[in-house]
């Protein structure tokens, strides 16, 4: 086995007892006489597997009736584009504070069908920072108010949720989902595609107030009606068995090892061993975003001399560590420290940065 340290922000790292599950029933899950990937939707073994996994996220997040739990397609590119259709009423403007780059996609993708409004952006200060209350100008006649929890590019993260008063609060937990626990009451809608901090890529969860589905007033295509997806158990056509079946086993992992609050102790753990090994560099490393800002899930950091970048990449490499180049459009490293991400992973990450800013200082 040469499975290595696996830092890539997504699709990323999976729990290893999960991928041996996995692996062990392949070929015939659950009496089936044949793997998950070759079984009905429909059929008895996967819609008791898609329930459990609704339970065991229910329990896990501590979400109510109040909520619908769907398991949907198309990433959570196209949830934030279908958002507005779904919970927006015609002449209704969505607010949008950015803190990085999928705000500004998520903004994007609103724009078709919805009045959009910019709260606040911190894009003029390189998204180093979140904006504070005081600087935010809000809407009038406002659907919802979106921001991303937590920003995977330039590793911006909430550590609180937002006050945004009356108006239902929407929020992309794409790369910070189940990371910590979160009270889904002070929410309108989560949202979070799996490949980072849940499972495979082709499966996206949304937890929405269900008060607020049906409201809108346009005709949509019944297949992009989520009401229609809550009436259906998220089956309105064959969804992606193979990934949600693999995320059902990462919530039980997740319920095993001791739930979100249990994780979030770990992620703080490693996130701070991360941040201190970069702060205590003498400046060989550095991470700019401001303290209360920084991210628990994904570590952007420089190295002072890009030059030394590629031999950083290789010699992590071949250290076991893979999967540090950062996103190309903040160039240096990333480290995805995602709740699979064990703490053995991050020690010899910082092992390895201490050791090679020596030979390289
Ligand atoms: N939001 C965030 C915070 C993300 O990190 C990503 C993917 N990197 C997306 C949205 C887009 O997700 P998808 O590729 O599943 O559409």
């Amino acid at each position: 086995m040469s499975r290595a340290f696996n830092f890539s922000a997504g699709p990323a790292t999976l729990p290893e007892p999960v991928l041996v599950q996995v692996q062990q029933e392949l070929l015939e899950w659950q009496g089936e006489r044949a793997s998950v990937m070759e079984v009905s939707h429909r059929g008895k073994a996967f819609v008791e597997c898609a329930a459990q996994s609704e339970a065991d996220l229910r329990e896990l997040m501590g979400v109510s009736d109040d909520f619908a739990v769907l398991f949907l397609q198309g990433g959570a590119t196209t949830v934030s584009a279908l958002l507005p259709m779904n919970l927006a009423q015609s002449g209704q403007t969505g607010e949008y504070l950015l803190t990085g780059h999928w705000g500004e996609k998520a903004l994007e993708n609103a724009k078709a069908s919805v009045n959009t409004h910019v709260v606040a952006s911190d894009k003029a200060n390189a998204y180093r920072n979140i904006p504070a209350p005081g600087d935010w100008r809000r809407a009038t006649d406002s659907a919802y108010f979106h921001y991303t929890s937590n920003e995977t590019i330039h590793g911006v993260e909430f550590a609180d949720v937002p006050d945004v008063g009356d108006t239902p609060l929407i929020a992309d937990f794409s790369s910070n989902f189940l990371a910590r626990p979160v009270d889904v009451n002070r929410f309108g809608m989560i949202y979070a595609g799996a490949q980072k901090n849940l499972g495979p890529a082709g499966i996206t969860i949304a937890v929405i107030r269900k008060e607020l589905l049906g409201r809108h007033q346009r005709q949509l295509p019944p297949i992009f009606e989520w009401e229609n997806q809550l009436k259906n158990d998220s089956m309105f056509n064959t969804p992606p068995t193979f990934p949600w079946y693999v995320t059902g086993l990462v919530l039980k992992w997740m319920k095993a090892e001791g739930g979100t609050a249990a994780f979030a102790q770990r992620n703080a753990e490693k996130a701070s061993l991360l941040y201190r090994t970069i702060d205590q560099s003498g400046g060989f490393y550095r991470n700019e975003v401001a303290a209360s800002a920084r991210s628990s899930m994904n570590v952007p950091f420089m190295l002072q001399d890009e030059a030394l970048d590629k031999a950083f990449l290789k010699e992590s490499e071949q250290a076991g560590l893979m999967g540090l180049k950062g996103h190309r459009a903040l160039g240096g490293m990333r480290a995805s420290i995602y709740n699979a991400m064990p703490l053995p992973g991050v020690q010899a990450l910082a092992s390895f940065m201490q050791d090679f800013a020596v030979r390289n200082g």
